[in-house]
């Protein structure tokens, strides 16, 4: 076992691109953990695009990360050390424990997993946030319901290949978009979508809005978006009356250093009647037992496969985020920390 925490810390906000100036990796003593609290040894970190988003300093619906700090992330690991009687030494977590080898903190920072005979870094992925924010955007945000027509960005993606898959085990016609062939075939031949568009080999808005045409002969019920940008507009003009449109991210524009022009869209929920509604899965952290026990019977019937994107070693963390910010991900994003 290391006699050391690795961490990395936010060394400058980034403009653009995150780069390697971006971070700072630091070697500092294993934490102790306090009354009440745990020690647990990290062995996978989630890389998320929401993290771009606490790299910069706006106001947002939680505060950013102060340079300096340990960046924000999700890990899996186990109980090392324990001075809570909820916790034992071998249980293995689920928390905010930041980029680093090891984690301190109490029972509002984690939870105990029991991924099975699953992998336990599925607590990030699919039996995780990415997995929740699938289920309640599409079930409860987005209303699903059988016989509707479901599209949905970045569609290979953690949350994206979730809502796919949710969408066909109720029911729903679905149509995915996303940016390779390799990413088209996965999700059409192993996860069961009826059809996936890559937006890469459309020349233009009209060309996506044409090809999503053909895929969607009964319009559009449920538009999942991942990705904002041109992507949406061209999925807008195909909405049935009372279409909902869910908007989960806009990874498209997470490092643009002004605005997009945009054409003008409302327009098309005034004629349709629908209605766009913002997700934060958060909002739904007290039905988690629920979506938790739904995902992982899925998974365990085969309804859901996973996927998952593996950067190996803690100090290439950043590099692995890097990746995911330019959509070259595929799969969920994660870090093997450790390497017995
Ligand atoms: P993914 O695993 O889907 O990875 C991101 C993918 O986005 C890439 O692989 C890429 O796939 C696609 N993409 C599309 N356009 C771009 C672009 N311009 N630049 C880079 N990538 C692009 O990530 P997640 O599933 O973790 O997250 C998907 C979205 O959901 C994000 O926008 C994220 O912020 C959001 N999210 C929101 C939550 C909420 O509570 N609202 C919670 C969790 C995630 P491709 O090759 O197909 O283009």
């Amino acid at each position: 076992m290391r006699n050391s925490n690795r961490r990395i810390v936010l060394a400058e906000r980034p403009v653009g691109m995150p780069d390697e100036t971006t971070f700072r990796l630091e070697e500092n003593p294993i934490p102790e953990p306090g009354p009440g609290e745990i020690l647990m040894r990290a062995d996978w970190l989630s890389l998320d695009p929401y993290m771009r988003g606490r790299m910069i300093d706006t106001p947002s619906y939680v505060p950013p990360v102060q340079i300096g700090e340990v960046m924000v992330g999700a890990t899996v690991g186990e109980v090392i050390k324990s001075n809570n009687p909820a916790f034992k030494e071998g249980d293995w977590v689920e928390g905010r424990f930041g980029w680093q080898d090891f984690g301190i903190g109490g029972p509002a920072d984690m939870r105990k997993i029991d991924t099975g005979d699953l992998p336990k870094s599925l607590a990030l992925g699919t039996l995780g946030m990415p997995g929740n924010t699938a289920y309640f955007g599409l079930l409860d945000v987005g209303e699903a319901r059988v016989g509707d027509t479901v599209v949905v960005s970045a569609a290979s993606g953690a949350v994206g290949a979730v809502v796919g898959q949710i969408a066909k085990a109720s029911g729903c016609h679905v149509v995915g978009i996303a940016g390779s062939q390799e990413k088209i075939d996965y999700v059409t031949k192993e996860l069961g979508f009826d059809a996936c568009i890559n937006y890469k080999d459309c020349a233009d808005t009209n060309a996506l809005t044409k090809a999503l045409n053909d895929a969607c002969p009964d319009g559009i019920d449920v538009f999942f978006d991942n990705v904002g940008g041109w992507v949406f507009d061209a999925v807008l003009p195909l909405i049935n009356i009372r279409a909902r449109v869910v908007i989960c991210g806009m990874i498209s524009q997470y490092n643009l250093t002004a605005p997009e022009m945009a054409p003008r869209t409302t327009r098309h929920f005034l004629v349709k009647r629908a209605k766009m509604q913002g997700l934060i899965v958060f909002d739904f952290e007290s039905r988690y037992p629920e979506s938790l026990e739904r995902l992982t019977r899925w998974v365990k019937n085969g309804d859901i496969k996973y996927k998952e994107d593996i950067t190996t070693g803690l100090e290439n963390a950043p590099a692995g985020f890097t990746r995911l910010m330019e959509g070259k991900n595929f799969g969920k994003a994660v870090v093997k920390i450790t390497s017995d």
